[in-house]
C-alpha cells in the first residue's frame, strides 16, 4: 500500500517527477489536506459492502482514502497525463480501478453494471470540477443511477443553491431539481487554503441522499421542471407574469389566473416563495390547459 499523498510537499513532488502542470481548464486544484478528505469520506458511510464512484481522481489523494474504506472503487478522469501518474498512487489498492473519459459523455449505466456488480450500495464522493459541477450532479440525477448519496465538494454558492429552502435569493430551480431527487446537507464549509492551486472561491462539502422515491408525486416530470424553470425566468416578476409569458397569449391569458387560484396560489406571489408541492399542483392543473 502506497504512502498517502495529500499533503502540498508530496503533491509537487509527484506532480514535478512526472513532468506535469496543472491545467486551470481542467478545474484541478487538488486536496492536500487529510483532515479534509476524512471529513469527505466518513459522509459518505462506506465500508467493504459498499463501492464508490469518484469523478476526477487527479492524483488520487481522494481515491486512495476511499479504497481504504470501500469494496469497490471506479475513478473516471478525463485527463490522460495523469494515468500513469495514478497507477503509482493507487498501485496498493487492486480494487480501485481508473478509468479514462468524460463523466459528462461516458454511458454511466453500463459503467455501473461492469464497475459495481455485486455491490447494492452505491455512492458518488468526489472533489468536482467546478466548471461543470452542476451538468455532472444533474446528469448522475436524471440518468437514476442506483446511488445511495452522493457527496461532493463544489462551490460554497452552488452548495447553498441546492440545499436552499423557499423564501431566500438562493432558493431557485437549481435547489428544486436537487430537492426533487434527494435530501441535501452542507457537511462543512472549505477555506480555499486546502487546496493546491488555490480556487478563486470558497467551496463547500455538500452530502445528496438520494431518494427513493421523489419528493412530490408528478405526472409529467419533464413538463414539471419546465413549469418551475419558466417561474424563475425573471425573478422580480410575479408568477402570473412568467407563466404567462411562457405559456399564453394576449388572448388565451384570461384562463391564468383561475388556474393559479385553483392551485391555491395568490398571482401576485413571485416563483422564489413557492414550495415544490405547490409546483407540483400547479404544474398538475397547467398540464391540462396548455400542456
Ligand atoms: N480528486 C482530486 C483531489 O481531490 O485532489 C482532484 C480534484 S480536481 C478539483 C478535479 C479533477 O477532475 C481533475 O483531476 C480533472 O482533470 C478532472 N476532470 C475535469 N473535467 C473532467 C471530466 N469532464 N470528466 C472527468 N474528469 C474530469
Amino acid at each position: 500500500v502506497q504512502e498517502d499523498i495529500a499533503s502540498p510537499k508530496k503533491t509537487s513532488e509527484l506532480l514535478k517527477r512526472h513532468g506535469l502542470v496543472l491545467k486551470k481548464s481542467l478545474g484541478q486544484n487538488f486536496l492536500v489536506d487529510p483532515n479534509i478528505l476524512h471529513k469527505i469520506v466518513a459522509a459518505a458511510e462506506l465500508d467493504k459492502t459498499k463501492g464508490a464512484l469518484e469523478i476526477g481522481p487527479g492524483i488520487g489523494a481522494l481515491t486512495q482514502q476511499l479504497a481504504k474504506e470501500a469494496g469497490k472503487v471506479a475513478a473516471i478522469e478525463i485527463d490522460q497525463r495523469l494515468l500513469p501518474l495514478l497507477k503509482e498512487t493507487l498501485g496498493g489498492y487492486p480494487h480501485a480501478t481508473v478509468i479514462h473519459g468524460d463523466v459528462l459523455k461516458v454511458a454511466l449505466k453500463p459503467l455501473f453494471e461492469e464497475q459495481f456488480q455485486g455491490f447494492e450500495q452505491v455512492s458518488v464522493v468526489a472533489n468536482l470540477p467546478y466548471y461543470i459541477t452542476t451538468p455532472i450532479i444533474m446528469k448522475l440525477l436524471e440518468e437514476k443511477l442506483p446511488l445511495e448519496n452522493i457527496v461532493v465538494m463544489i462551490q460554497k454558492e452552488v452548495a447553498e443553491r441546492m440545499s436552499a429552502k423557499p423564501g431566500g435569493k438562493e432558493y431557485g430551480s437549481l435547489s428544486i431539481a436537487v430537492q426533487y431527487y434527494c435530501d441535501p446537507e452542507i457537511v462543512t464549509i472549505v477555506p480555499h487554503t486546502v487546496f493546491v492551486p488555490q480556487p478563486n472561491v470558497d467551496s463547500a462539502v455538500i452530502k445528496l441522499k438520494v431518494r427513493r422515491r421523489p419528493a412530490v408525486e408528478v405526472e409529467d416530470e419533464a413538463f414539471f421542471f419546465d413549469v418551475v424553470q419558466a417561474s424563475f425566468v425573471q425573478r422580480r416578476k410575479t408568477i402570473y407574469n412568467n407563466l404567462a409569458a411562457r405559456y399564453f397569449t394576449k388572448e388565451t391569458k384570461s384562463q391564468l389566473e383561475a388556474i393559479l387560484r385553483e392551485a391555491g396560489i395568490e398571482p401576485s406571489r413571485r416563483g422564489e416563495t413557492l414550495s415544490m408541492q405547490e409546483y407540483a399542483r400547479l404544474s398538475g392543473i397547467l398540464s391540462q390547459a396548455v400542456g
